[in-house]
């Protein structure tokens, strides 16, 4: 176990020194300022260099991430991150352009903007397409606003956004944001949208349904035709929930399905890096329709040179500084020219195929409610071992023994003691098979020797923390004894 860089602490010793000569014969005071004078000297902890690097070095370790290990993590496609993606971010002319560098120098910059644009637009079948928001919501907030000028421009009010009980939370909270007031429709028994619920509750005053598809139980919503009939025929918009697209890549689009907006998660889908708070990209696409709403500045290209528009009267305005997270504009551009349109239909079949090859190896282990061949993710239920003391935590936390992140916990909502199970395509089968192995494992534990779930994971150096009280009492502070 790693000692705190502070217990390594030894008086005296010293990392770095510097030249003292040109200092002697002067006392601190004519040195530096009394003002400037600490009266406690900082605690910080004295070590050499390389005690330093050691101890940051075995940290770095002990962390895990899609270069080190499989993330079966639901809803959030954690996929592998092609090292040319990096490669290319890195190029000077992509590094270092300035935002505010005449546009005539910054030219092949715009016209990846403009590219990735258009390609967004054909894989998603939307005319047109704003790479500003910065993350999934982000892009559902900025949806939801152009939802709003779309009615306004219209000349009327409407107050309802309608969202199925097994949306991501970020559904009702961009709503909400947006001034929305946010109407839940039910999912049937096969885990689709309740389409009677639903005809009950569109009318007049809802200004868009706000769907996933395939559904965070990985189904696909057969229905869709009927679905986008009803609200549309209501006057509202149909909002998709793309930020897992990773379905329907060159199998079907969006737009196809008469969906008007859509976002999609860069960070997700498109293989750029995710987690630990950002930088993401969540670009927005929208029906014809909507264009003159989008966020400002607009590229648009002219006589072979990009051009930003910003007179657009009609816009919902800017939603993030410049023209986005251009780094991770580079990366998805990179990793969608890199596999072309025949690479990008084998990641969604792929990423089917990996998806319902582990459900078929669990599901005789671990119940599936709702159960169908899926799309990219599945949800087990721990909820039959709950008489065992056992939740789907306590499997999750299991799996980081087994060497596996563990997948995503008690969502969706609607399933008690969800695990959600998403194998990107960029896994091969024997990391799945060793991951089903692993569950299988604990599927025994469960039965023979529930205990072992209940004290991990025991292999970390971090063990099982309160979670309430590590998030309502954060305590970073090195206390000095
Ligand atoms: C991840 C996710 C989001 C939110 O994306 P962020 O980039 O985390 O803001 C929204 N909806 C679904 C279904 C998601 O999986």
């Amino acid at each position: 176990m790693e000692k705190l860089i502070f217990e390594k602490s030894v008086e005296g010793r010293r990392g770095v020194t510097f030249p003292t000569e040109a200092l002697e014969g002067f006392s601190v005071d004519q040195v530096l300022p009394k003002e400037f004078q600490r009266e406690i000297p900082l605690p910080l902890p004295e070590v050499s260099e390389n005690e330093l690097m050691r101890h940051y070095t075995r940290l770095s370790q002990d962390n895990y991430g899609v270069d080190t290990g499989f993330y079966p993590l639901g809803s959030c496609t954690m996929k592998y991150n092609p090292k040319i993606n990096e490669d290319v971010a890195r190029f000077p002319g992509f590094s270092q352009v300035h935002p505010l560098q005449p546009k005539e120098a910054s030219q092949g910059a715009l016209e990846l903007i403009y590219e990735l644009e258009q390609i967004l637009s054909e894989i998603s079948g939307m005319a047109g397409i704003s790479l500003q928001p910065a993350a999934g919501a982000q892009g559902e907030l900025t949806g939801m606003l152009i939802t709003r000028a779309y009615h306004q421009g219209q000349g009327r009010q409407r107050r309802k956004v309608v969202i199925p009980d097994s949306a991501h939370g970020t559904n009702p909270a961009s709503a909400h944001l947006a001034g929305f007031t946010v109407q839940t429709v039910r999912s049937n028994r096969n885990g689709l949208l309740d389409i009677d619920d639903l005809a009950k509750v569109v009318d007049e005053d809802t200004a868009a349904l706000m769907l996933t598809n395939p559904n965070t139980l990985g189904l696909f919503e057969r229905q869709i035709e009927e679905i986008v009939r009803i609200v549309h025929d209501a006057g509202a918009l149909m909002y998709l929930d793309g930020a897992n697209l990773n379905a329907l890549l060159g199998l079907t689009r969006p737009g196809d399905m008469g969906f008007d907006l859509v976002h999609f998660n860069l960070h997700k889908t498109f293989s750029t890096p995710h987690g630990g708070g950002g930088p993401g990209a969540g670009p927005v696409g929208v029906a014809s329709s909507l264009i003159p709403y989008l966020p400002f500045p607009v590229i648009q290209k002219a006589e072979g040179r990009y051009l930003l528009d910003s007179n657009r009267p009609q816009s919902i305005g800017r939603v993030h500084g410049f023209y986005g997270n251009f780094g991770i504009l580079v990366r998805a551009y990179t990793y969608i020219r890199r596999l072309g349109a025949i690479g990008l239909s084998a990641v969604s079949r792929n990423a089917i195929l990996n998806a319902n090859y582990l459900k078929k190896k669990l599901e005789a282990h671990y119940p599936v409610p709702m159960d169908r061949s899926c799309m990219h993710e599945f949800v087990v239920s721990a909820k039959a071992f709950r008489e065992k003391g056992i939740h789907a935590w306590d499997i999750a936390k299991r799996l980081i023994d087994y060497g596996f992140y563990p997948p995503t916990v008690n969502f969706p909502l609607i399933v008690p003691e969800a695990l959600m199970i998403e194998p990107p395509e960029s896994e091969s089968r024997e990391t799945l098979d060793a991951f089903a192995a692993a569950m299988l494992e604990i599927r025994k534990e469960i039965d023979q020797a529930p205990e072992k779930l209940l004290g991990a994971p025991d292999t970390c150096t971090v063990g099982r923390m309160n979670e309430v009280q590590a998030a309502k009492q954060l305590n970073v502070r090195y206390e000095p004894k």
